[in-house]
């Protein structure tokens, strides 16, 4: 995995980041639970409650009690991706393990789903904030007096 901050960012970029970085927590609130609505007419199983956190190695998990959890940076991803770590979650509601049943389930919804694990371990490592401000061209921190102090 790659570095989630490089240490060159001055104060007011580390500032700027933690507000873009809200701001793309909420998105990726209203898009997990929309999408997880939308698949679990599919997958079925009982869930309780959806939370979203910065994990730093996984891309997603689903408790024992029905709580599905996901990766805010899945919100620079693809928007496939997203659907199969939400697709991923949601069968194991029904299957708690990675077994054959599980993966058919995974199938079953979304038959890509072998291309999309193989994205996400050859670029997971860029989903990062940055990355996506980088990709986009704008840079982190706009004319601030803050920064040339
Ligand atoms: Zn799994």
């Amino acid at each position: 995995m790659t570095e989630q901050k490089s240490n060159k960012l001055t104060a007011a970029e580390e500032k700027r980041l933690a507000v873009m970085e809200k701001r793309y927590r909420n998105a990726a609130r209203a898009a997990f639970e929309s999408r997880t609505a939308y698949y679990h007419k599919v997958t079925g199983g009982r869930y309780t409650a959806i939370t979203v956190r910065d994990q730093k190695s996984r891309w997603g998990s689903c408790s024992s009690r029905g709580t599905l959890s996901f990766n805010y940076r899945l919100i620079f991803a693809p928007p496939l991706i997203l659907d199969y770590v939400v697709v991923h979650e949601l069968c194991h509601l029904t299957h708690m393990n990675h077994s054959k049943d599980f993966w058919n389930m995974v199938a079953s919804v979304m038959p890509e789903y072998k291309e999309c694990r193989r994205w996400l371990r050859e670029h997971g490592g860029e989903l990062t904030l940055e990355h996506h401000m980088e990709r986009l061209g704008i840079p982190l921190c706009l004319e601030n007096p803050e920064s040339k102090a």
